[in-house]
């Protein structure tokens, strides 16, 4: 009763703390509202931005968040976003997604309109309660494309390390078993010889394209005088080329490029080998060497058997031959032409290739202009 009588004086002072307190709150409110929104928009221009693509959906599976990336990835349109399960028809998406809205985490991959990704599938689960789901979708194309090359190149390998082997230990064994007519050893002896030398080159063009696959080649760029490259490959070819009774030559003038020195070499070695193997006695091999506006282009030309139009789509892929036999006859390892366009690409110069069966093979190497122009040793800066 005493507080009772009390109370009216003190009415007023206490609405007034109260009135206080409510404005504090509702200033706090707000002030949490707006961080509320400036943490919504941030996240919408974080997803936005995302190359990975990306969906929520609330417990009952209806989106409520997505960005463009995912909506291009599962082929979806944005005006059309409504069920998570049905974003996308493809069953692994649909199996995902009623996974998660029943608690479970799952992954799995789609492959749509030629392109594969991989989901993520999560759920959000709170106070053991299912809030939402969120879907991550990320782009493996390019990984995936790789992986199957990887496998392919291994099984290549295999197949072509198996090959010479086979025929020393098939020689090597008749040998031992004294199989062998006598007189005929050396023939058997060259066999062996002569598979052991191919085995070598075949491990030494893999062990190059893994040293291009792997990079790292950079710290060894420098400025490399090109003329002085195509007389070292001349004169390491002109004994062969003498043997197959192919001329070669060599024309054009000094031309400085940015580049691997070991790599460039290689290119033209191979390319050069190439038109001296696949030539005709009498026929000729001509390298040359020129500056123009497009950059600094590399020619070899020959005179040889050509190679048919059907197969020039090809015969820059590990391993392929128009003719497995002769290729194999003349020491070939099915990876100079890989090796070139590797080797290319990472001095950022074009490489194209005419032929005509019968008449002969020339193949173009144009190194971009800005590394041909630097002669005064400041071309790493162009590229590094
Ligand atoms: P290889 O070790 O078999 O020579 P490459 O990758 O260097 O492997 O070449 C692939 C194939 O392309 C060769 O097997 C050959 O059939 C064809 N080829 C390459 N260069 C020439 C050329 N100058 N003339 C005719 N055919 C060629």
């Amino acid at each position: 009763a005493a507080a009772a009588a009390d109370a009216p004086e003190r009415v007023f002072p206490e609405l007034d703390a109260l009135s206080a307190r409510v404005r504090r709150q509702n200033q706090l409110i707000g002030e949490s509202m707006e961080e509320l929104r400036a943490r919504q928009d941030e996240f919408q221009s974080l997803i936005a931005g995302m190359s990975e693509g990306f969906v929520l959906a609330d417990a009952d599976g209806r989106v409520t968040s997505w960005n463009n990336a995912a909506m291009v990835m599962l082929g979806a349109e944005a005006g059309g976003v409504l069920g998570l399960e049905t974003l996308c028809g493809d069953e692994t998406w649909r199996k995902l997604a009623r996974s998660a809205l029943a608690g479970r985490q799952d992954s799995g991959l789609l492959e749509i309109a030629g392109r594969c990704c991989r989901v993520t599938m999560v759920p959000n689960v709170r106070a053991g309660r299912l809030a939402g789901v969120g879907a991550l979708l990320i782009d493996v194309t390019e990984h995936e494309r790789r992986e199957a090359m990887r496998r392919e190149f291994s099984s290549n390998v295999s197949h072509e390390l198996k090959t010479p082997l086979t025929t020393i230990r098939g020689n090597a064994e008749l040998m031992l078993n004294g199989l062998v007519a006598p007189g005929d050893e050396e023939r058997f002896l060259r066999t062996v010889y002569e598979e052991a030398g191919r085995l070598l080159a075949l491990i030494d063009d893999i062990l190059r394209l893994s040293r291009l696959d792997e990079g790292g080649m950079e710290k060894e760029r420098g400025s490399v005088e090109l003329y002085a490259v195509c007389e070292e490959v001349a004169d390491r070819l002109r004994p062969a080329a003498e043997k197959a009774g192919v001329t070669l030559t060599l024309s054009g003038e000094p031309a400085v490029v940015d580049g691997v020195r070991v790599l460039l070499f290689e290119m033209i070695y191979n390319l050069a080998d190439n038109a001296v193997k696949y030539n005709r006695p009498g026929g000729s091999v001509s390298v040359s060497l020129h500056k123009s506006p497009e950059g600094v282009l590399v020619t070899v030309a020959d005179t040889g058997i050509g190679i048919p139009p059907e197969h020039l789509d090809r015969i820059f892929e590990r391993f392929y031959r128009v003719d497995k036999s002769r290729s194999r006859a003349l020491g070939g390892t099915g990876l100079g032409l890989s090796i070139v366009k590797h080797a290319a690409a990472l001095h950022g110069a074009e490489v194209s290739l005419d032929s005509r069966p019968g008449v002969g093979t020339s193949v173009r190497v144009c190194f971009p202009p800005e590394s041909g122009a630097a002669t005064d040793g400041r071309a790493g800066e162009v590229q590094a």
